[in-house]
């Protein structure tokens, strides 16, 4: 069984965290958190990259089991990882990792900048891709411009935009991926949302457009809290009811995940 009861963050990047995080995650209920792939450090060389997945299979999935948390994996090329050399080594590797039954989605991939090669290696994904989840950064800078463009990308391919989590999205932003019909992630970090602005987003959507909202939490090096689906899930709680909570925390996800 890949799924335990409790709240879902389905992306994290557990390699950037200590052990009291995991722990803290259990003891809170959030028993399921997808760690996506990132950039480690520089990327260098393709195998800085294959390290990097093969980090996240085992030890992030042991360190886990050892502090009460179902850890699941998303595995791509982050376009600020794209390696200097041989990304076709990666690739090539890419389909046979994705078999892992640890490994529940593609991600987290998607553009940065906009450069013509971000958008080459995130439609290579795309070709592999077949019936699974992909998960998309958007960046803080030019978010529109990237948004748009990124969606152009998945209808060239035919992608299914319920297979889609477009994350990072704000007040602003949320409608563009739901209207494209994707699923929308609320990052709650600080500079990005919080608990409240949560809450006001799930107010802008309808019945239908709040079964596509996402919490997580994009736990990483970056200042982050690796309570903030459970603390978004207690805030929704107390002011709009757990149906919210249960859906924007845990039952979105696990539809999204198929987990
Ligand atoms: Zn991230």
């Amino acid at each position: 069984m890949r799924y335990f009861y409790g709240w879902v963050d389905p992306h994290t990047h557990m390699d950037e965290r200590g052990p009291e995080d995991f722990k803290m995650m259990g003891i809170a209920g959030i028993r399921n958190v997808v760690s996506l792939a990132h950039p480690p450090m520089r990327v260098t060389s393709a195998e800085i990259l294959i390290e990097h997945y093969h980090r996240l299979l085992e030890f992030e999935v042991r360190r886990g089991e050892e502090n009460g948390v179902n850890v699941l994996i998303g595995i791509g090329v982050h376009p600020s990882a794209i390696p200097e050399n041989d990304v076709e080594k990666v690739f090539n590797l890419l389909p046979s990792i994705l078999e892992d039954e640890r490994v529940v989605c593609i991600g987290e991939i998607g553009l940065q900048t906009g450069m013509k090669l971000e958008e080459v290696i995130f439609q290579s994904h795309l070709e592999f891709a077949d019936k699974r989840p992909l998960i998309l950064h958007t960046p803080r800078k030019d978010k529109y411009e990237i948004l748009r463009r990124t969606i152009e990308i998945l209808e060239d391919f035919g992608v299914e935009a319920e297979r889609v989590l477009i994350d990072h999205m704000n007040k602003e932003s949320v409608k563009i991926a739901l209207e494209f019909g994707a699923y929308a992630g609320l990052t709650v970090q600080p500079g990005k949302l919080g608990p409240k602005d949560v809450e006001e987003i799930l107010q802008l959507c309808d019945e239908e457009e709040i079964k596509k909202l996402i919490v997580d939490s994009d736990l990483g090096s970056y200042p982050s809290d690796p309570l903030a689906v459970a603390k978004t899930a207690h805030h929704l709680i107390t002011k709009v009811g757990e149906k919210y909570a249960i859906l924007l925390c845990a039952e979105n996800a696990r539809r999204f995940l198929e987990i």
